[in-house]
């Protein structure tokens, strides 16, 4: 690179959005040279052990020469190409994949660019598929409070309301059903009062509700929480009775990270419609996808206007989707749930000398998921630096410190990333 990291932060600051951030007096951010395996290189020369897989998505670590394979290969024949009217081997492939390996009524793959336009994708398919059985009425969402699916505007309506950017769009966000957050955590005795008042709203408002959408068994972004699949099992149960659909948000999920390939299984059930993103090119590239069973593809396609009306620019991307299918393969070639169990059992002996700190109110974890939650929120002025310093990458947002490795990262190295997560949490 010509640039030396200082211009480059200068001029980062000067004219770079980053993610939820501010160009006025704008957070440090780090300048990441190059990465490989769980390491990410700052250009400054220091090294990371990178906690965050650039969230959730690089299962298999950066630089992986199996995935970088398989790119090139992709790129000497071609980039891109539009699919209106036109296919290709790397969609096709990656989705009678995906179509074998989710649960077996999903039967229909429609390719976005990005989570949050999978879940737009999904939304969109449900009120279809209302409309086409002639129910047009059925046009609003229910979901739980404390969950996150993306920040496009229909994502966000069914984002927690209070967490979420509710107030913000008010005016513009439409309005959805909230039922509490599953209070049940994961491995806890069930009880059926956790899912009253969902029940509820389902029964008064199923002439107006088109689906119902979570995600299973782990709140991811808002809140790290990990709830009781009888849960999911309930609402499936619900959402048949009440004549509603099941969405479920696979996208932070997806792909191993509960210690299931999709965190469905653990409830044994299976939604009509799934969204998956994030891991899904073992974090190469962007590429999310929204399946549907067979039943609501039909539906949709014989009712009114005869069409799905969704078509981004970049649908299908061809790089894209060969880094998906390579990144699939190495996954499920692989002791991809071994190599999770173990992860957890690592993440679950490295933090808990957490549990014994005052500042901590919870240590959780699940799959490839570790979390320490604080009863005050983290200042995110000083966090992250204390992090690097200590050699390790921890992004933490509100009261919560976690991490979700990639699946590959050796024992050792996951000691070192829960001591130094341990050590910093008690300097708070
Ligand atoms: C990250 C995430 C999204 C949004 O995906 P983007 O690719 O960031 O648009 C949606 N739902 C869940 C559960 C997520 O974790």
């Amino acid at each position: 690179m010509s640039v030396m990291p200082e211009p480059l932060l200068a001029l980062d600051r000067a004219h770079v959005w980053h993610p939820y951030s501010t160009l006025v007096d704008p957070p440090s951010v780090f300048a990441v040279e190059s990465a490989s395996g769980v390491r990410l290189r700052l250009a400054d020369g220091r090294e990371l052990i990178d906690g965050m897989a650039s969230w959730w998505s690089v299962i298999h670590g950066y630089n992986h020469p199996g995935l970088n394979a398989a790119v090139r290969a992709q790129l000497e024949r071609m980039a891109h190409v539009m699919f209106g009217g036109l296919t290709h081997a790397p969609a096709v492939a990656l989705a009678a994949q995906l179509v074998a390996i989710t649960p077996a009524p999903l039967d229909a793959v429609f390719f976005a660019d990005s989570g949050s336009v999978s879940v737009e994708v999904a939304i969109k398919m449900a009120i279809q598929y209302w409309a086409a059985r002639g129910k047009p009425g059925k046009q609003r969402l229910l979901t739980v409070r404390g969950g996150y699916h993306g920040d496009t505007f229909a994502a966000m309506s069914v984002c927690d309301p209070v967490t979420g950017m509710h107030r913000l769009f008010q005016q513009t966000l439409a309005q959805q059903f909230f039922a509490p957050r599953p209070a049940i955590r994961y491995g806890a005795r069930w009880d059926e009062s956790d899912i009253a008042e969902l029940a509820r709203l389902l029964e008064v408002h199923r002439e107006e509700i088109a689906a119902v959408i979570l995600e299973p068994v782990v709140q991811g972004a808002g809140g790290m929480w990990f709830y009781a699949p009888e849960y999911l099992r309930r609402v499936r149960e619900l959402c048949d009775a009440h004549g509603v659909l099941l969405i479920l948000d696979e996208i932070a999920t997806g792909f191993g990270r509960t210690g299931r390939l999709f965190a469905c299984e653990h409830a044994g059930i299976a939604p009509d419609l799934m969204c998956l993103g994030k891991a899904l090119t073992g974090g190469y590239m962007t590429l999310a996808a929204t399946l549907a069973t067979r039943e609501v593809a039909e539906t949709i396609s014989r009712g009114d206007p005869g069409v799905f009306m969704h078509g981004p620019t970049f649908m299908a991307n061809p790089l894209a989707c060969a880094a998906a299918l390579a990144s699939v393969e190495l996954l499920l070639g692989g002791p991809w749930a071994e190599r999770i169990a173990a992860l957890e059992q690592a993440l679950e002996t490295g933090l808990a000398p957490a549990r014994a700190l005052q500042q901590v109110v919870d240590v959780r974890c699940l799959g490839g998921i570790g979390v320490i939650e604080l009863a005050m929120p983290v200042d995110m002025r000083i966090a992250p630096r204390a992090f690097v310093e200590r050699g390790v990458w921890v992004r933490p947002f509100g009261r919560l410190v976690y991490v979700m490795p990639a699946y590959v990262m050796a024992p050792a190295d996951v000691a070192a990333l829960t001591a130094a997560m341990c050590e910093v949490v008690a300097t708070f």
